[in-house]
């Protein structure tokens, strides 16, 4: 193992597509990343508040089956572009995923009902998809570098064990702290690396939840606590710091060069 425990979180436009897949991969290999945190390819989670939304309402199921589709389209191509084989293990399981999501999405109909446990549920197929597709992106990356590391996948709900307040969970840190210590630390210590999941929970009786909106940067610092990192890296695929928010004002410029006092002062005001 390398000698430092670093921790990496990477963000929805750092799992946007193959291509920023495989390079969030190789930096986390070039980093030597012991735990990866990702989050919901971007537009992923919002599009799953809409597919709660629309499964809800008494009009037909035409709607829904649209962002389903939405859904499930987008994660195929990066599958695809990954050049992920129909018959390997990740697309199997990212198939039964969709299965899963269309049932669950089904049942949301019928009921014209979704509580917060559901929603929750809902919204953790985000995370658990891009996780899946990103642990085969970096075994690619691995193989290439003939770095041959032994690349895992970790369900993040074995170890962010939470309350139930479903929405905005919160973590129940020394039981966190101790599955980690339990069920990581000796992997971690023999080289094994993690991909997992941000955003999401689990509760003791087994419900999933989420840690809320944004709630990956979260994530990724609970674990780094738990298997005591020495690093916390939050990654994400900008092309850097502008002006003003870019969002609001269409000619930000990006900045060549910022102190971190001035990207404090950015950040409040
Ligand atoms: N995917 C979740 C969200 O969009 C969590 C995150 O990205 O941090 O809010
Ligand atoms: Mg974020």
């Amino acid at each position: 193992m390398n000698q430092k425990m670093i921790v990496s979180k990477f963000g929805g436009t750092s799992m946007g597509d193959a291509a920023c897949m495989r390079r969030s991969a190789e930096v986390s290999l070039k980093q030597g990343s012991n735990v990866i945190v990702v989050s919901a390819t971007s537009g992923t989670t919002n599009l799953l508040i809409e597919l709660a939304a629309s499964a809800q309402k008494k009009s037909a199921w035409d709607q829904t089956e649209i962002i389903l589709k939405k859904i499930t389209e987008s994660h195929l191509k990066i599958a695809r572009d990954l050049g992920i084989s129909t018959v390997s293990n990740t697309a199997v399981e990212l198939n039964l995923l969709f299965i899963e999501l269309e049932s669950l999405a089904k049942g949301i109909h019928l009921l014209k009902d979704c509580s917060a446990k559901a929603f929750d549920y809902l919204q953790s197929f985000g995370e658990r998809m891009s996780s899946l597709l990103f642990t085969d992106a970096m075994m690619q990356a691995s193989r290439k570098e003939k770095a041959t590391k032994d690349v895992r996948f970790l369900d993040s709900r074995t170890i962010l064990k939470t309350d139930d307040q479903f929405g905005r969970a919160r973590p129940l840190t020394e039981l966190v702290i101790n599955r980690a210590t339990d069920i990581l630390m000796p992997l971690l210590r023999s080289g094994v690396i993690f991909v997992t999941q941000g955003f999401i929970g689990e509760t003791l009786e087994g419900n999933t939840t989420t840690l809320g909106r944004g709630g990956s940067d979260y994530s990724a610092a609970i674990i780094a606590e738990a298997v005591s990192a020495d690093i916390l890296e939050i990654w994400t695929d900008v092309p850097g710091i502008a002006t003003t928010d870019p969002r609001l004002c269409a000619d930000a410029k990006s900045l060549k060069e910022i102190s971190f006092k001035e990207a404090s002062e950015l950040a409040t005001f």
